[in-house]
C-alpha cells in the first residue's frame, strides 16, 4: 500500500503541498489532475525524493517503509518508477545497457540475453515503437512521443509494482494515445501493479478507467470520484468542481 499522509512540502519558500492526503490500496489505478502550475510534478519527485524540494512535515510510506528516509535509488528498489513530464536524454549510454545493468542489479544474477532481448522487442512492437531504439542511447534524439514510449519500454523490463505517469499522454497524438493506453492496461492486468497517473485530459481516463480521480488544488486534495468526475472538469473547468466541494462542506 502507498500512502501520503498530513504532507507539506515547499520549493524557494513555495508552499505547494500543504496537509496533503493520498492512499492507494495494491492494485488500484488513482488520477489526479489540476490547474497547470498547481504541485502535480511536485507530488511525484517527492515521491522519488528530490532533494530539491523541502519537505516540511508528514509522511510518504509504501509497504510500510518511509520514502522520506531513502535515496533515489533505494525507492527504485522498492519497485517504484517514476514516467516524468518530460524525459530526460542521456548521452554515452544505451537503453539496452541501461536495463541490463538495472536488470542484473534487481535479479542479482546474470541475464539471459535471448530471453533479454526477446522482452525489449515484444514491448517495442506493443507500443509501436522502432526496434532501432533499443540500441540507440537512452532519447537521444526521440520526440516527446517517442520518449514517452521509450519509458514504457523501461518498465515493462524492470517491471515496477508502483508506476507513476506523469503527463503520459502530453506529446501522443490520438494513435499513440491509444497504443500507450492499451499498454498501460496490458501491463496493469499482468502485473496487477498500483499505478498514479497525472493529466489534464480526460481522453487517457477513457481508455484506462482508473478506480478514483481526484483534484488537487491548494495543496492537497479538494474532491475524488470515479472516473465521470474527469469529465466533469473538462466540460465545466476546475473551478466550477471545486465551488461544489466547498458548497457541500458548508
Ligand atoms: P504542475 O501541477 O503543473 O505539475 P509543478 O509541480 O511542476 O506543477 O510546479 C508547481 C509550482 O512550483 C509552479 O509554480 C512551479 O513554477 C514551481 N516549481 C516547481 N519546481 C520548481 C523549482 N525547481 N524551482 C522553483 N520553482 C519550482
Ligand atoms: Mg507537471
Amino acid at each position: 500500500m502507498f500512502k501520503v499522509n498530513n504532507l507539506t512540502a515547499k520549493i524557494e519558500n513555495k508552499t505547494l503541498l500543504e496537509n496533503f492526503d493520498l492512499q492507494i490500496n495494491d492494485g488500484e489505478v488513482h488520477v489526479i489532475m489540476g490547474r497547470n502550475g498547481i504541485g502535480k510534478s511536485t507530488l511525484c519527485k517527492l515521491i522519488m525524493r528530490d532533494k530539491n524540494y523541502e519537505v516540511k512535515g508528514g509522511s510518504i510510506t509504501y509497504n510500510n517503509k518511509n520514502l522520506l528516509e531513502l535515496e533515489t535509488y533505494e525507492i527504485a528498489r522498492e519497485k517504484i518508477m517514476l514516467i516524468s513530464q518530460n524525459p530526460i536524454s542521456i548521452e554515452g549510454v544505451t537503453n539496452a545497457e541501461v536495463l541490463r545493468t538495472a536488470l542484473r542489479e534487481i535479479k542479482n544474477e546474470n541475464i539471459n540475453i535471448f530471453e533479454f532481448n526477446k522482452k525489449m522487442e515484444e514491448a517495442c512492437k506493443a507500443l509501436d515503437l522502432d526496434p532501432k531504439f533499443i540500441h540507440k542511447e537512452v532519447n537521444v534524439g526521440a520526440s516527446g512521443g517517442e520518449r514517452k514510449k521509450i519509458e514504457l519500454l523501461h518498465a515493462a523490463v524492470l517491471e515496477p509494482q508502483f508506476l507513476i505517469l506523469d503527463e503520459i499522454d502530453s506529446g501522443l497524438d490520438v494513435d499513440a494515445l491509444k497504443v500507450v493506453a492499451n499498454f498501460i492496461n496490458d501491463y496493469h492486468k499482468k502485473t496487477d501493479c498500483s499505478i498514479l497517473i497525472i493529466t489534464h485530459h480526460p481522453n487517457i481516463i477513457e481508455y484506462i478507467k482508473p478506480n478514483y480521480v481526484h483534484v488537487l488544488e491548494n495543496g492537497k486534495i479538494v474532491k475524488s470520484g470515479d472516473y465521470h468526475l474527469a469529465y466533469e472538469i473538462e466540460s465545466s473547468g476546475f473551478g466550477a468542481n471545486i465551488m461544489v466541494e466547498d458548497d457541500r462542506n458548508e
